[in-house]
């Protein structure tokens, strides 16, 4: 497929349902590639965003991978990661790794639209089936700091996450005092039990805060203890998984192979519990993500460690093509990015991508509705 027309736009996101509250100045991009190959009388564009978190790349997309992208010429989307990523110099991957991660995603929905496949099938034909998995296990993720009313709203949060179906889920700490984020753990805890209740800290802790905040939750019997310091700050990393015996999960904001591993050879992490959580548009998209699957596995990671953070459609595909452990859903924050396609629910934990041509953004009305305003 060529390439013919890029679309790009920087939007609000916010990390709560009610998105009147506070975020951050959160922003994503949506971008949409329109591709020369024509299915029932109209041409193929795929669709794709930022993920979430690490605000809008309109900048780089704009005067950089998108010209590129438009140069390259018949392309499959492995050939224009290639073309994208000509020129560029190893390391520093700053943030254009989640430009390119972006306009990735788009090359995907694009190819599988055109094949006329779930992105799932689609990915199994390009990276061979013997792992893909037809549903996949999930926690929904959400539970940031309110501003006020913190606890209830908290509770309703995550009461409504277990009327959707989901067995497990994941809370956010490390915003405000730990003796405030254990009151907020034990909530949670009380909804979500042993084993089913993660928490992360979003890389808010130095080793001594992510010590005691260890110490703390040891007792807590979580799913895991995510985003415990700054992601290369190995030393405190290592540190703290040594004071603590239950599962650890890592690597959100780890972008190439070689900072995988050097996580991997300097971070303390266990390959019988602990957690990979690279997000497959934050590294330079799903290249980048095999890559670094890849370099785990060759070193006795078991693929099952690997749950991509994102929350999103897309990680949902390529997890279930990869055969992964699990994925993150999003059921109330970033709307209308996250969650699942309308009607679909959990079963037993466990959830399978849509069976639409693409990533299925078209089975959200309000994020098709978005992406077509492009
Ligand atoms: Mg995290």
């Amino acid at each position: 497929m060529r390439i013919v027309d890029i679309r790009e736009k920087s939007i609000d996101i916010s990390r709560y349902s009610d998105p009147a509250i506070p975020s951050g100045g959160l922003t994503t991009s949506i971008v949409s590639v329109t591709t020369d190959v024509v299915r029932n009388g109209v041409p193929v564009i795929g669709y794709g965003f930022s993920s979430m978190g690490r605000f809008a790349q309109g900048g780089l997309i704009r005067e950089r991978f998108g010209p590129r992208l438009l140069a390259a010429g018949d392309v499959t989307p492995l050939e224009a990661w290639t073309a994208m990523m000509k020129g560029e110099k190893a390391g520093g991957h700053g943030e254009r790794c989640v430009a390119v991660g972006t306009l990735d995603m788009a090359l995907w929905d694009a190819a599988a639209k055109a094949a006329d496949l779930p992105l799932h099938g689609y990915l199994v034909q390009e990276f061979g089936g013997g792992n893909a998995l037809a549903t996949i296990p999930a926690y929904a993720s959400g539970g940031y700091l309110y501003p006020d009313n913190d606890l209830s709203r908290l509770t309703d949060e995550l009461k409504a996450f277990a009327d959707a179906g989901y067995c497990r889920a994941k809370i956010k700490i490390g915003a405000t005092t730990l003796e405030r984020d254990l009151a907020r753990t034990d909530a949670a805890s009380a909804i979500f039990g042993p084993g089913c209740l993660a928490v992360d800290a979003m890389n808010a802790y130095d080793a001594e805060q992510g010590l005691a905040a260890a110490k703390a939750l040891k007792s807590r019997r979580l799913m895991w203890f995510e985003d415990v310091c700054d992601p290369h700050d190995f030393e405190a990393q290592s540190r703290i998984a040594g004071a603590y015996d239950a599962p650890i999960a890592a690597g959100e904001a780890l972008f190439s192979a070689a900072e995988a591993k050097l996580l991997d050879r300097h971070g303390g992490l266990r390959r019988d519990r602990d957690i990979l959580l690279f997000d497959p548009v934050h590294c330079y998209g799903l290249p980048g993500y095999v890559e670094i699957l890849i370099a785990l596995e060759g070193r006795g990671w078991p693929r099952s460690a690997f749950w991509p953070h994102g929350g999103h459609l897309f990680s949902l595909h390529v997890a279930s093509a990869l055969g992964l452990g699990g994925v993150e859903v999003n059921p109330s924050s970033f709307p209308p990015f996250g969650g699942l396609v309308d009607q679909a629910r959990p079963d037993n934990g466990r959830i399978s991508p849509p069976d639409l041509a693409g990533i299925g953004f078209e089975g959200k009305p309000d994020l098709a509705a978005l992406f077509s305003a492009l």
